[in-house]
């Protein structure tokens, strides 16, 4: 198939989540599976342009949006032969954060990823590539399928071009104030109804986008589930409740070259399942590098992840200071709500030896939790898939986490009669519910080492490659065909 890879951000350019980690990975992993794949991304301050050898493409590029033309470029790279186009426009993309300032989003974000959208489908042109299935994720994107059905109908060239949008996190859905941007980016009175882009007066462009792919996706079977009714849906359970037999549910991978204990650069020594002599190793770096008591009998619990609400890292900190009596230690990485990441970056001052922390983004510290942790935590109140879960049971670190979305689908909670299980799952979204089931690791632990010993190697032996992503994606395509024939 013919596929355009279209996505805000995407590995190895850039990433802030999972959504750039996925983008760039799918489209690689279908591009070696032998599709003819391209991949768009816009071209972001921070992607340096020599360590990606971009050179121009197209320049002057010319954009056409409502009443305004802009003159962008082009510019291309191949990754592990994979033709692939940034579209640079430094107005808009030369910032760095890409989304917000850090408090708030940018009141531009509209305007932005409208042209983004739009550039994706005049590139396509340009370049004479007709794509089967143009391939989108969230409402950054989500305005490409309905320029396809709209703009993209007058002339032969996206005749038979269907689009799929992938929902990463419904909890964004590019809401805008107003009706202002509509005659921008091209919305008429027909798509301002609550059905389509409208939303509480406003624009909504990820509802729009619902209403105009041809397949929806999601990253895990049972968030597939959640989002078809309230709370997860985020108030648009209704509209997608409409495009019920067109929403699939796709785990994704991870990227088991970047994620391999045996080959990670960022560890002091590899190890697999057979051997694990180098995972106390890692602990034991770990340990120096927090500033933790060095001793390979104190479980370690690790913690990577953006502070944001929905990761639910409120819950840890009602119960932090109670976990601080008990015999662990703590290492958290993380970044995102200011209040938390004061709260969380001051802990270790008052718990020297037991709490260490980071405030920031670093992958190498990411690595080195992953591998030298015991024990992960993801207390999420939603995650549509997840991937730090996965992260861990490859590097055969526990995790503990609620059940939800993809954490429920690749966490396989302990059975304490057989001893069979990848991790620890609670149910509740209470500090309570959490602060039992660290106990029962914790208990685990210091007392029935083995069945832990065991759990690590079952969690090791876990297939989470994009494989099996593939298959469902190749899958999701064909339905998006169909559908767009019927269209
Ligand atoms: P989300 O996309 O909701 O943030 P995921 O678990 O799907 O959550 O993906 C998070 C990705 O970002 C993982 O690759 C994780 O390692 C990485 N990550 C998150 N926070 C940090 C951080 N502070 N430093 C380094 N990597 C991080």
């Amino acid at each position: 198939m013919k596929i355009l890879m279209a996505a805000s951000e995407a590995v190895p350019f850039l990433k802030t989540g999972g959504l750039g980690d996925v983008a760039g990975t799918l489209a690689l992993e279908l591009h070696k599976a032998g599709h003819e794949v391209i991949l768009v991304l816009p071209k972001h301050g921070i992607i340096n342009t020599q360590k990606f050898e971009l050179t121009p493409k197209f320049s002057p590029f010319f954009v056409h949006l409502g009443t305004a033309t802009f003159f962008a470029s082009v510019l291309e790279t191949r990754i592990e032969g994979m033709p692939t186009y940034l579209i640079e426009y430094d107005d808009f993309f030369s910032r760095n954060p890409i989304y917000d300032d850090g408090k708030k989003a940018y009141p531009d974000n509209g305007a932005r990823f409208a042209f983004f959208s739009k550039a994706v489908l005049d590139l396509s042109l340009a370049l004479g590539f007709a794509p089967d299935v143009v391939h989108c994720s969230d409402w950054q994107t989500a305005l490409i399928p309905y320029y396809l059905k709209t703009w993209g109908f007058e002339g032969d060239f996206f005749r038979k071009t269907a689009s799929l949008l992938t929902i990463h996190n419904i909890g964004y859905q590019g809401i805008f104030d107003g009706l202002g941007l509509a005659p921008f980016i091209g919305l008429n009175w027909m798509q301002l109804r609550p059905d389509e882009f409208e939303a509480f007066g406003g624009l909504n462009y990820l509802k729009g986008g619902f209403f105009y792919a041809d397949q929806i996706t999601t990253v895990s079977p049972t968030y597939a589930q959640e989002i078809l009714s309230e709370p997860g849906g985020n108030g648009l359970s209704s509209y997608l409740e409409r495009r019920k037999s067109d929403v699939m549910g796709i785990l994704n991978g991870i990227d088991t070259q970047e994620w391999n204990p045996a080959k990670d650069p960022f560890l002091p020594a590899p190890y697999t399942a057979k051997n694990l002599a180098g995972k106390a190793k890692a602990k034991e770096a770990l340990q120096k590098e927090f500033l933790l008591e060095v001793n390979p009998n104190k479980p370690v619990f690790g913690v990577v992840s953006r502070l944001a609400d929905q990761k639910g890292f409120d819950l840890l900190q009602a119960i932090i200071h109670e976990l601080m009596t008990w015999d662990l230690q703590i290492v958290l990485l993380g970044s995102g709500d200011k209040e938390m990441e004061g709260f969380f970056g001051w802990l270790p001052s008052i718990y020297p030896g037991k709490m260490g922390s980071y405030i920031g983004f670093q992958p190498r510290l990411a690595h080195l939790i992953e591998g030298g942790s015991d024990f992960f935590l993801m207390p999420s109140r939603y995650e549509p898939c997840g991937l730090n879960q996965m992260y861990s049971m490859a590097y055969g670190t526990l995790p503990i986490v609620r059940a939800t979305g993809g954490l429920a689908d690749t966490v396989t909670n302990l059975d304490p009669k057989t001893g069979k299980g990848t991790g620890f799952v609670f149910n509740d979204i209470t500090p309570g519910a959490l602060k039992d089931t660290i106990g029962w690791a914790l208990y685990t632990w210091y007392n029935e080492r083995p069945v832990i010993e065991k759990m690590a190697k079952q969690a090791m032996a876990q297939d989470f490659s994009w494989a099996k992503a593939v298959k469902g994606y190749e899958q999701a395509y064909a339905k998006a065909l169909t559908r767009r024939m019927g269209w």
